[in-house]
């Protein structure tokens, strides 16, 4: 039934009376006013009228037989659309019982009889004006419920002198409430509201009456299966003329699905998506948060930075899933022992205590400790960290250790800013794993300038190479049986421009670590090989040629073909040069090393394996590889003649080299005791300070004399 009627389109009015000549009237009076009429002689027909023509209004007598007006009216008030239109009822003049009855059945009004003809036609133009007037507020009531129900926005009003409150049907059903037809209470939908946030929410009433101040607010509420909401909400208050407060409004919208999806944001930008912890960004604004803090109160900030020792071993050879599942436990067991550790909160003043654990990427982890109260404190929290990283932790049903080296710096007498916190913690870091892992260390101004200098030396080191700056000099080995030289080592210096002669332990580490080596050690190669042929080519014959060789080399070139290619290129003899590889080269990925070595020694290539004692050597690799020399580190030779400890293992090398076939080389030979005891061991050969220093090549030609004897 559609009472919205385009607009012109003339008004219907049903007129509802069993008197012949009442109706006449009325229909003459209603047509006068250009209105379409219906009529009907008693209640059932208007009933039946009323359903085919939906009037706009029903003018009804009320006595009437088969059916009355009160029947009808309450009749047609129950059909569909029946409560848009206006019913009148006619009622006789002083029956008040009648009145009474007729707006209890749902009637819009009433006239008298007998009825005032010129006032009819006035009063049904108003009745059906303020019908017009009611649907469209009705309409209008429909769209705004729709629309709020679309934005999730409901809204209030607050009659601050009555103490009534209004609420939207939306905002009920925002907090899950039933608008049980009782007036609504504040108290109601207060008692929704987290009982965290209630407390602010009556602040900011309070200080918008009294300060005039509008508020805008986001809380929580709860519905009553536990389930939360977020709420946006937005008042204002209106003031009477004499400035007191006469009424608030609110609108409140749920926007939990908003907040739902920044949470997501939040998480993918400031957590780490494997262990959950915080990532580097949000480290860095905790730490941020904690200086300024920290600087504000005098309190101490220490920043631990931890990387786990040789983890890329544990990724290479378990695979990543299991190197992630290990930094997924790593994280939980360090998570919780934070979280429960008396360590910590002993750390702490008891008042600001604060840590925080953060994964920065990789296998590093950052504690943050906030109100240190001693800076040794830090210490121990470090020195638990390594205690629980000791326990052995289950990956793949294998039972896997880790360790991990920790850098600490504090605040402030480190730094006073992030950037240069961390860049320490990190040198700190550097320098435990510099001095042996699985241990920590405190950043001292020692070791910035030490890493400054590192720094200085890098950059340097990258010219190096193009500015001609690398040189080599050369090391005498002497056969000890017949006194004369068997060959020479090549090691290489750096003539730094403002630092002088630099010996290799200077810039060596530092270009492994940078992965300059490649390039150094190809340079030296081709050096070495270059001298060599060209002490041939003058008559000179230095019987064999030592290279040292890094195990990244080994690692990232393909040496046999760089070795092939030099050979080539030098025209020196594979049988004059013999690299010098240390047992950590050869000692890992076993299964290259042994192709890489045996490619090598098809070229004809020597091989030895340098500082010989000092690494861990398998006795079955050791047989496996095509190895023709042992050099034994110095540190062993140093004090054979006083230390029987010393002296035995010497023996036991040259024992074991012997077995194997190989020859051996005592480096670091420096007294003639020394040499003797060497002699009587039947050690192949040796080099040390005894004979002579590395010298440069024209310094070392002496030794070339032919058939010379050097004792
Ligand atoms: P290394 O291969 O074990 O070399 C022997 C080192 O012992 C040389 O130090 C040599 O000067 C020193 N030495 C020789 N005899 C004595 C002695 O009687 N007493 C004492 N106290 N020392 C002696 P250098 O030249 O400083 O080289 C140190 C290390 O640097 C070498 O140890 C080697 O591992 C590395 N290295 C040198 N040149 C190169 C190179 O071209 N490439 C690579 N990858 N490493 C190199
Ligand atoms: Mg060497
Ligand atoms: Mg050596």
């Amino acid at each position: 039934m559609n009472r919205n009627r385009p607009a012109g389109e003339q008004p219907v009015v049903l007129i509802v009376d069993d008197d012949d000549v009442q109706r006449l009237l009325m229909r003459e009076t209603l047509l006068a006013c250009n209105l379409l009429v219906e009529e009907a002689a008693d209640g059932r027909e208007a009933l039946a009228q009323f359903e085919r023509t939906s009037p706009d209004l029903v003018l009804m007598d009320v006595k009437m037989p088969r059916m009355d007006g009160f029947t009808a009216c309450a009749g047609m008030r129950r059909l569909a659309g029946g409560q848009d239109a206006a019913i009148v009822l006619v009622t006789g003049l002083d029956d008040f019982e009648s009145i009474q009855r007729a707006f209890d059945a749902g009637a819009t009004d009433f006239i008298t009889k007998p009825v005032n003809w010129p006032l009819l036609s006035h009063r049904v133009r108003y009745l059906l004006r303020a019908g017009q007037a009611f649907r469209n507020l009705r309409r209008s009531e429909r769209r705004l419920s729709i629309a709020q129900h679309i934005a999730g926005l409901g809204n209030w009003d607050w009659d601050i002198d009555k103490d009534s409150v209004y609420c939207s049907e939306q905002m009920y059903r925002i907090f899950g409430l039933e608008p049980d037809g009782t007036p609504a209470s504040y108290k109601k939908f207060l008692d929704r509201v987290h009982p965290e946030e209630r407390e602010s929410i009556l602040d900011l009433v309070h200080k918008a009456l009294q300060a005039r101040q509008p508020y805008r607010i986001d809380y929580r509420i709860v519905l009553p299966d536990g389930t939360c909401r977020n709420i946006h909400e937005q008042t204002d208050v209106v003031f009477g003329a004499a400035g007191n407060p006469v009424s608030m409004h609110g609108t409140v919208q749920d926007i939990t699905a908003r907040i739902n999806s920044e949470e997501k944001i939040r998480f993918l930008a400031y957590y780490d998506a494997l262990t959950g912890l915080p990532n580097r960004q949000l480290f860095l604004e905790h730490v941020n948060q904690a200086l300024f803090t920290a600087q504000r109160d005098g309190s101490k900030v220490a920043l631990l930075y931890l990387d786990l020792d040789r983890f890329k071993r544990i990724n290479d050879t378990l695979g990543h899933s299991a190197g992630d599942k290990l930094l997924q436990e790593i994280a939980i067991c360090l998570a919780d022992s934070i979280r429960s550790s008396d360590i910590v909160a002993k750390a702490c003043l008891p008042c600001k205590a604060g840590v925080s654990l953060s994964r920065l990427g990789g296998d590093e982890f950052t504690i943050l400790l906030t109100g240190l109260a001693e800076e040794d404190h830090a210490a121990r929290v470090a020195q638990r960290i390594l205690e629980l990283l000791s326990q052995p932790i289950n990956i793949a049903g294998q039972e896997v250790y880790v360790s991990g080296s920790l850098g600490i710096t504090l605040y402030p007498s480190d730094g006073e800013d992030v950037d240069i916190l961390m860049r320490n913690a990190d040198v700190a870091m550097y320098h435990a794993k510099e001095s042996g892992r699985n241990s920590f260390q405190f950043f001292s101004d020692h070791m910035n300038h030490r890493a400054m200098e590192k720094l200085g030396i890098e950059t340097d080191l990258k010219r190096a190479l193009e500015r001609n700056e690398l040189l080599l000099y050369y090391q005498p080995q002497i056969d000890l049986t017949t006194g004369r030289l068997a060959g020479v080592e090549a090691l290489v210096r750096w003539q730094h421009p403002a630092s002088g002669m630099m010996k290799p332990d200077m810039f060596i580490p530092i270009a492994e670590e940078t992965g300059l080596i490649v390039d150094i050690g190809q340079w030296v190669l081709h050096e070495a090989c270059r001298q060599a042929m060209q002490w041939r080519q003058a008559g000179f014959a230095p019987p064999r040629i030592g290279v040292n060789i890094s195990s990244l080399q080994f690692k990232k070139q393909s040496l046999a073909s760089l070795v092939r290619q030099v050979l080539q290129t030098t025209g020196l003899e594979a049988r004059f040069l013999e690299l010098e590889l240390t047992e950590s080269a050869i000692m890992q990925n076993v299964d290259d090393v042994t192709d890489t070595l045996n490619e090598l020694k098809e070229i004809g290539v020597n091989l030895a394996v340098d500082d010989f004692g000092t690494g861990y050597s398998s006795m079955s690799y050791l047989k496996r590889f095509p190895l023709d020399t042992l050099k034994i580190d110095r540190s062993f030779v140093m004090d054979i003649t006083t230390d029987p400890n010393d002296a035995a293992i010497i023996m036991a090398i040259i024992a074991l080299a012997k077995s194997l076939g190989l020859r051996t080389i005592a480096e670091g030979v420096e007294t003639k005791e020394q040499l003797q005891f060497l002699q009587e061991q039947e050690c192949d050969e040796m080099q040390g300070f005894f004979i002579s220093r590395p010298v440069s090549a024209q310094t070392v030609e002496r030794f070339f004399v032919a058939n010379e004897k050097f004792w």
